[in-house]
């Protein structure tokens, strides 16, 4: 709630600053982080000295009561007409000029709407404000994204042994998942991504219908919601038994993982986590093999900024949380990527999961 009290502070100081007199938002992850509403449908206004949140949801009571809950310190709007209308009524009855909105994710329909109903109002679409506040976590935040680790983590060490011959990728996918939120997770954070044996080598490989076999590696990139909030992570594994190539090429992804971990610090910018890992791989010829960024921030959303990339020149702040999941893909043979959700602090960062890595899992 106090939290909640200054993110909004923080933003109105930046949206006056900008000589706007209020903000609207609509993005679903913005309006919880300000208003804690975590409602189907409903956006925010922001003036300089009241909060609104209008929301078409309150057909009952009951609902009414959940909102006045989630949301203390919001005047609550039943929009009965159009958003447009409701807007409308407070823009006229609190004399505002200029309003801000969200350029990337008001639709074109929208705003032609908005602009429509608000004639002689100047509407004003930015990117990225409540975005930007949004890449330091603070405390609160940080211990949900930790319980999104845990219960991702957790599930992940129940399901393991499940991982077998016979067994479907699909399977281990849906068993993982039903595990996650028998443990509290409000969801996957995304598809779970389970690619054996060839298709190990596709970066993005969600779970098919594939049998998994004796010999194969086994991507398993997956994370839990809490809250909200996001965790990433990804364990590489093969069946059965392993071979040298394997062995090598996961000490090479290990390195280059640990390296970049290594680097990363407030102060230090995010391409040059990107180039640590890179270098490693490069140095051993696989550079062509790693074919996307080192990471990527995480919170409300799953991807998020920083990217951890090499056009990424942004300096690190502490505070924000990424992952850090380098990986080498030989088409035809298989992959291997290692990922963890990382929190970026003054004079380091702390490894929030900690699943064991230091060798490759073999699946016996
Ligand atoms: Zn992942
Ligand atoms: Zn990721």
């Amino acid at each position: 709630m106090q939290q909640r009290k200054g993110r909004i502070e923080r933003l109105r100081r930046l949206f006056n600053g900008a000589g706007l007199d209020a903000f609207y938002i609509t993005n679903p992850e913005n309006r919880f982080y300000l208003s804690g509403f975590s409602g189907t449908a409903g956006a925010l206004l922001l003036c300089r000295d009241q909060s609104y949140l209008l929301t078409d949801l309150l057909t009952d009571f009951r609902y009414i009561d959940q909102v006045s809950h989630e949301s203390p310190g919001f005047t609550i709007i039943e929009v009965k007409g159009t958003y447009a209308d409701a807007l409308f009524e407070i823009v006229k009855e609190k004399g505002l000029l200029r309003l801000g909105c969200e350029g990337d994710h008001l639709t074109y329909n929208q705003f032609v709407a908005l602009a429509d109903k608000l004639k002689g109002v100047e509407l004003r679409p930015s990117s990225g404000q409540v975005e930007g506040l949004r890449l330091c976590k603070d405390d609160g935040e940080v211990r949900l994204i930790k319980e999104a680790v845990r219960i991702a983590s957790q599930a992940f060490l129940q399901e393991l042994p499940g991982i077998k011959p016979g067994v479907t990728e699909q399977q281990v996918a849906l068993r993982l998942e039903y595990t996650m939120r028998q443990m509290g997770a409000g969801g996957a954070a995304f598809k779970i991504i389970v690619a054996s044996g060839a298709r190990s080598a596709m970066p993005h490989g969600v779970a098919s219908t594939k049998v998994i076999r004796e010999g194969d590696i086994v991507t398993l990139d997956f994370g839990a919601v809490f809250c909200g909030y996001h965790s990433d992570i990804t364990r590489t594994m093969v069946v059965g038994w392993s071979r040298q190539k394997l062995e090598d090429i996961y000490q090479i992804v290990l390195e280059a993982q640990m390296k970049a971990i290594a680097v990363l610090k407030a102060g230090v910018r995010a391409a040059d986590v990107d180039r640590a890992a890179r270098g490693v791989i490069e140095s051993r010829g696989y550079g062509p093999f790693f074919g996307h960024s080192t990471g990527h921030g995480l919170g409300l959303n799953v991807h998020e900024n920083p990217s951890l990339s090499v056009k990424n020149d942004a300096i690190l702040q502490a505070g924000m949380v990424v992952t850090v999941e380098p990986g080498i893909y030989l088409p035809g043979w298989g992959g291997v990527r290692i990922e963890d959700t990382v929190l970026v602090e003054e004079r380091g960062c702390k490894v929030l999961s900690e699943l064991p890595k230091m060798q490759l899992t073999v699946l016996k």
